[in-house]
């Protein structure tokens, strides 16, 4: 199982990183054992002193395939769920100041974090999806997919040219803007709509 992450897919978000908009996907990985599994405890990892959260739609991979086209892109994922890529902000901004790969920021032990699954129905696939992040019961984020710069076809097709896509491989599309930094005893819920599909605190 792979995990494809989307950096700078909401133009908001590249600008508060002070990023530009970028011309093509940016795509990076986590390795498997980045995937927090379901009622494991998540702890505040201890060679980060800024550990931020960034709320993303991720997609469910479900046929195996290369050189996808656009338009048959939507037939590789069956489900979408609201989950988090956690950075390690502080290491990233280092590794970014030296050219450096971002692997010790962002694909450690358990830094995604995936909620319930939603399977895509042909109306769910014609709407925007609203997404939202709730922290202490206060909202930090809000998402929605039609401010994407590359919406799923794209990033899926795009993917594909470079990697096989195989059944149960992830897909984080990217973080609206309002990254921010959370600390131990904060909670995190991750929402569609109003809908709640994860909580996670952090230990
Ligand atoms: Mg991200």
């Amino acid at each position: 199982m792979k995990i494809f992450c989307v950096g700078r897919n909401y133009a908001d978000h590249a600008k508060e990183l002070g990023n530009a908009v970028p011309e093509e996907p940016v795509i990076f990985m986590k390795p498997k054992s980045a995937l927090l599994l379901s009622n494991a405890p998540f702890y505040y990892p201890e060679f980060t002193n800024e550990l931020h959260y960034e709320t993303e739609v991720v997609l469910r991979i479900c046929k195996n395939g290369r050189y996808v086209g656009e338009y048959d892109a939507h037939e590789y994922y069956d489900a979408f769920t609201i989950g988090i890529d956690f950075t390690a902000r502080d290491i990233q901004a280092e590794l970014k100041k030296k050219g450096l790969p971002w692997e010790k920021a962002k694909a450690w032990d358990n830094s995604a974090i995936i909620g319930k699954w939603i399977p895509f129905t042909p109306e769910l696939r014609e709407k925007p999806i609203l997404f939202s992040l709730q922290k202490n019961k206060e909202l930090v984020q809000s998402g929605n997919t039609s401010d994407m710069i590359f919406p799923f076809d794209v990033i899926v097709a795009h993917v594909s040219q470079y990697f096989s896509l195989n059944i149960g491989d992830l897909i984080y599309t990217g973080t609206p803007a309002g990254v921010g930094e959370c600390v131990t005893n904060d909670v995190l819920e991750g929402f569609y709509q109003n809908e709640k599909i994860f909580s996670l605190e952090i230990k």
